[in-house]
């Protein structure tokens, strides 16, 4: 069985290594450690190389596993929410073992062995949302929504992030405007469902905003859609 484990800072070990080592010595696994999932270029061999070979599991420090899954997907690694499991260098390595150890069944291999792919590659830091394709209608609000061409809808009618890099750091503002709670920013830290957490699905704005206005006006006579693009511009004058 092999098991993918992702570092969660680029060009630091945060305990990424011990469990790597760990899980190839005791439950005997082929071990893959690479660097952060989400700061890998789009085209980086290391993508080739995942799907080329089967992943079953993957490690993904600080990014939960439906935004984690949905990106690996769009990397072209199929790997269900269930295969992936969230790890905080913080949090117990006896208590992650036996997990891993469940979700390993009877898979093990002979010999454990741990490989370290691109660890030691210069990167730089990335910041864009990742699509839940399970929840996105193809609506296309956050093509237009967004003024940095992030997102592109394809000839079948999908959407897409086809320019990530052009995303301004920072900023989820188009997470807010979705009308199906799909746009999830991974490294986002301060509200659980833009972050993807499993239970929180982003409450979209837009869509309140409308049902509330039949009852009473917007407050102070705003569209919230106005201040969001506003806040948006204030943001990007900073870049
Ligand atoms: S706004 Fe949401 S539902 Fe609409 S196309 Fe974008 S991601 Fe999909
Ligand atoms: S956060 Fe802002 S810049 Fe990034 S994709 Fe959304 S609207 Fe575009």
């Amino acid at each position: 069985m092999i098991l993918a484990v992702f570092q969660r800072e680029l060009g630091k070990d945060s305990g990424e290594r011990a469990l790597a080592r760990a899980c190839a010595e005791r439950l005997k696994l082929k071990v893959l450690l690479l660097p952060s999932i989400c700061h890998l270029p789009d085209l980086h061999p290391v993508w080739k190389r995942l799907s080329g070979v089967e992943t079953d599991l993957a490690v993904v420090p600080g990014i939960h596993p439906r935004p984690a899954s949905w990106l690996l997907r769009a990397r072209g690694v199929n790997l269900p929410p269930e295969r992936i499991m969230f790890f905080d260098p913080g949090q117990d390595m006896e208590k992650r073992l036996s997990a891993l150890q469940s979700m390993v069944g009877n898979k093990a291999e002979k010999k454990g062995v741990v490989e370290e792919l691109f660890l030691g590659e210069s990167m730089k830091e990335r910041w864009y949302p990742v699509l839940d394709g399970g929840r996105c209608s193809r609506c296309g609000s956050c093509v237009e929504f967004c003024l940095f061409e992030v997102y592109a809808r394809a000839e079948d009618g999908s959407v897409a992030v086809k320019q990530p890099d052009a995303c301004k750091p920072g900023c989820p503002a188009c997470s807010r405007i979705c009308p199906e709670g799909a746009i999830m920013f991974p490294l986002y830290d301060k509200d659980p469902a833009i972050a993807g957490v499993e239970g929180h699905v982003m409450r979209p704005v837009v869509r309140e905003q409308k049902a509330d206005s039949k009852k009473s006006p917007p407050p102070q006579g705003r569209d919230e859609i106005d201040a969001l693009i506003e806040e948006l511009d204030k943001r990007t004058e900073k870049f």
